[in-house]
């Protein structure tokens, strides 16, 4: 039961042609630590992306370059992910804990016979892999030893470590994935319906703008989405509002919805309960705004605004837009 990092395989996700922020934190890491780093990279796109992969210090891509892979079928993505697993060697895998992550590898942990430790906030790759996450909704965390003999799989929530620079152009070995066996799936995906929003999902953004009850009525989400338009933000919300039906399930931050470490985080309008805390306390700053100086929210911000957030946001809104024409 080895805690000896030697060679790492990072499992990155592709948006656009491009590697995602979460993945290049990991190479960042895997590269400040001068480790042998491997990557995965599934999808239309993926070998355009591999080739610029040598400045991250990626020495070898798997790469499935295949649309097969654009849609994600955890049984397609499980098979092929423990076999590339298996080939490379690598005694630890690194994936952004994102919902895709979360799905797919205890998947692919179960079919290797190893362990994967979802939503870890500390990685040290140097002088052997130490690895914190989380528990009790935040309360407390914990340090995780693998005692499985396979390789080790960490799974970093978004926005944990800084993003280096690529530096240098070393060459990139590219191993092609097969193609995936679609015959005998049990499962097929039909459609996708995507949000219309086109930002960052919640899990990855930088800035979040959530809203609250305290915006009194659906209609009045709309201030929230003029503050995160002027800063660029992605829109979260409390469950309350989501119960009510103001907005979809996938804006919930919190300990039933997403999980999420921005830079920044502005709650509008909420109160903060321990389960919406539990989904956002890693945020690095924290700004409330709540007409309510006792309410729960205020001991986690890092800067309270107390007052009517009717006249607050828009003036908040107002600076934002200065600061950015
Ligand atoms: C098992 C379980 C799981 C849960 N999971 C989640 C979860 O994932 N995410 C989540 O968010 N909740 C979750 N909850 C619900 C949670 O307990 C709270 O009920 C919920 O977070 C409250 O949402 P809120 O803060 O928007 O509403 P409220 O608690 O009603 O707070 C509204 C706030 O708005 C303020 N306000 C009102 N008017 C104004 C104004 N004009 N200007 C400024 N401020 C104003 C009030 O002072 C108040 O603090 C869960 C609960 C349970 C039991």
């Amino acid at each position: 039961m080895s805690n000896q990092v030697s060679k790492v395989l990072v499992f990155a996700e592709i948006s656009n042609g491009k590697v995602k922020k979460g993945a290049l934190e990991l190479l960042t890491a895997a590269r400040a630590a001068s480790l042998s780093t491997q990557i995965v990279l599934l999808g239309t796109g993926a070998k355009a992306a591999a080739g610029t992969m040598g400045g991250w210090g990626v020495s070898e891509a798997f790469v499935g370059d295949n649309a097969a892979f654009d849609q994600y079928n955890p049984e397609v993505f499980a098979e092929s992910v423990a076999g590339i697993i298996k080939d490379s060697g690598a005694d630890t895998v690194l994936a952004s804990s994102s919902l895709l992550a979360r799905d797919l590898f205890p998947r692919v942990a179960a079919r290797l016979g190893t362990a994967a430790v979802s939503d870890c906030t500390e990685l040290a790759l140097g002088g052997g892999l130490k690895v914190r996450r989380p528990m009790y909704s935040g309360k407390c965390s914990a340090e995780v030893s693998f005692l499985s003999a396979g390789p080790k799989i960490v799974l970093m929530r978004a926005n944990q470590l800084p993003v280096g620079e690529p530096s240098g152009a070393g060459q990139v070995a590219i191993k092609d994935v097969p193609a995936p066996t679609t015959s005998g799936l049990k499962t097929l995906i039909k459609e996708v319906l995507k949000g219309a929003s086109g930002k960052l999902d919640l899990t990855e953004a930088n800035i979040i703008v959530s809203g609250g009850r305290g915006l009194k009525e659906a209609a009045n989400f709309k201030l929230i989405e003029t503050l995160a338009d002027s800063c660029g933000a992605t829109v979260g919300a409390s469950r309350a509002i989501v119960d009510a039906g103001w907005v979809s399930h996938s804006m919930q931050v919190g300990q039933t919805g997403k999980t999420v470490a921005p830079s920044l985080y502005i709650a509008v309008g909420i109160s903060g309960a321990i389960q919406h805390l539990a989904g956002m306390s890693g945020s690095r700053v924290i700004v409330a705004i709540n007409k309510d100086a006792n309410a729960p929210i205020f001991q986690k911000a890092t800067y309270g605004l107390v007052g009517d957030l009717f006249e607050i946001v828009p003036l908040l809104t107002e600076e934002f837009k200065a600061l950015h024409s």
